[in-house]
């Protein structure tokens, strides 16, 4: 299998390739990104995407019952044998006319990918099921990651229910929700908390794990992207395969945009699709670097030469000015994603842009998803605010075709929820108002009444 599969430096000048079995993600000749890369035509590989569809009736096989490895035969790098799977990607891509009506969209164009029905939450299964197979398939038995939360929960919740490998955790002091810190710990992760940030944290545990030999899941890991390209079968399979006009995606790391954008270009070159969607992302506002380099600064993929330059000017003035990634959206605090390059090769396979949402616009978005029957954490709400933004600008058509994923759960960042929804105006302020949130427009406050039968029977019939 192994000449068949292989890892390829993503700049089509360098083209350098590396063994399947390697663990460095990064190239041996320019230091840059790496792909999974397969020689397709020597792979058996599905006529039609409905062939895909016959798995279901074969739900008994872990590896059939599994969203993420019923599309195996798109990211072919692991024999049958060697997949570990819990049963990730059971998730659900509703139609939403309640959350299209608030974004400006026509009934029925809207649809949410819904990946907090994951087993630990939140998408980060998809892609960690896959690097988990790879660090099995090399023999690893450490395996770590730096994280604002939802990938610490991911490994650490593969760890646990596979015993195959031992967790290692890092993550900055103070900027992991209690949702996600309680889930490492419960799974008995080993949690490194460092006093720092993110951005930190991930120096740190590239580090560490190169010293001590320890497996790396950031998404930096070509393998984890290569399980995140489901996420995007699955919606063309809600859709009945056929392609929407575009995909809003929250953008942190930048590891999912990477992921789709490759899907849809392997898509194509299979003749599995005749075209792609277009691919909207959107940051917070207090972590906007993507929406800055692309929008900002112009910067494109430029056939894999992108101007180094300015987005090399535009980190070390973020040293510069000892800039930090701020916002509640803790998911996506991230300044410096380390999968910009793939992003902007994305952005340029699929067609797509970049906006920023500020977090008034995320909470009051996640809200509305929340009202709509789907709660998500604020990062993912992000998808929407932006979609409503771009809605508002007349990028995206009322008439358009629209799918927006939802990251992660509601139950990961219950604190931001309550504050949102809360009837005490000292917890709003510190909580939210200090941070620049200046109401909650779509706020469901307890309604506070006194120990007394009548006085509760009234404020029912007066409020419902
Ligand atoms: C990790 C994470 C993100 C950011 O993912 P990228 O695609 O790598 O930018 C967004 N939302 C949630 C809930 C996450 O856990
Ligand atoms: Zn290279």
């Amino acid at each position: 299998m192994t000449d068949l599969v292989f890892q390829r430096c993503i700049h089509p000048h360098c083209g350098a390739t590396t063994d399947i079995s390697s663990t460095a993600f990064a190239c041996p000749q320019c230091g840059g990104l790496l792909d999974v890369a397969y020689e397709w035509d020597r792979l058996p590989v599905p006529k039609a995407l409905r062939d895909f569809e016959a798995k279901w009736s074969d739900r008994h096989n872990p590896l059939n019952f599994s969203g993420v490895w019923r599309f195996r035969e798109l990211f072919p790098f692991a024999p049958d044998p060697m997949i570990m799977t819990i049963g990730e990607g059971q998730t659900l891509c509703r139609q939403s006319d309640a959350v299209a009506q608030y974004a400006g969209l026509k009934p029925g164009k809207l649809y949410l990918q819904y990946e907090g029905m994951n087993p630990s939450g939140s998408f980060k299964d998809n892609g960690m099921t896959a690097a988990f197979t790879h660090a099995r398939m090399i023999g690893a038995t450490r395996a770590a990651c730096a994280s604002t939360g939802n990938t610490s929960a991911s490994l650490a919740i593969y760890c646990a229910a596979t015993h195959l490998m031992r967790a290692i955790i890092f993550i900055g002091s103070g900027k992991i929700s209690y949702g996600k810190l309680s889930q490492a710990l419960d799974y008995g992760a080993l949690t490194v908390q460092i006093a720092g940030d993110f951005d930190d944290a991930l120096r740190r545990v590239r580090e560490v794990s190169g010293k001590l030999g320890i497996y790396l899941v950031n998404s930096v890991n070509p393998f984890r992207l290569e399980g995140q390209k489901t996420v995007m079968y699955r919606i063309l399979e809600a859709f009945r395969w056929e392609v929407p006009d575009w995909i809003v995606v929250p953008g942190g790391n930048l590891g999912n945009v990477s992921a789709f954008g490759k899907a849809f270009s392997e898509l194509l070159e299979l003749g599995l699709i005749t075209q792609a969607p277009k691919l909207a992302v959107v940051n917070a506002a207090g972590a906007n670097t993507f929406y800055q380099i692309y929008e900002k600064q112009g910067v494109r993929w430029n056939g894999g030469r992108p101007d180094t330059g300015r987005i090399d000017s535009f980190m070390q003035r973020m040293d510069a000015d000892n800039a930090r990634a701020d916002t509640l959206a803790s998911a996506i605090e991230i300044n410096r994603p380390v999968n910009l390059p793939k992003a902007l090769r994305a952005l340029e396979r699929c067609g797509g842009v970049v906006r920023e949402a500020n977090d008034q616009e995320i909470l009051d978005a996640k809200a509305q998803v929340g009202a709509g029957g789907l709660g998500c954490e604020p990062a993912s709400a992000a998808s929407v605010a932006g979609l409503k933004k771009l809605v508002a600008e007349g990028v995206i058509s009322p008439d358009d075709r629209v799918a927006c994923v939802l990251t992660g759960h509601v139950l990961k960042d219950p604190d931001a929820t309550v504050a949102y929804h809360t009837s005490d105006p000292a917890t709003f302020e510190a909580k939210l108002g200090k941070r620049g949130v200046k109401r909650a427009a779509f706020a469901n406050k307890a309604v506070q009444v006194p120990n007394d039968l009548a006085e509760i029977v009234k404020a029912i019939e007066y409020n419902a």
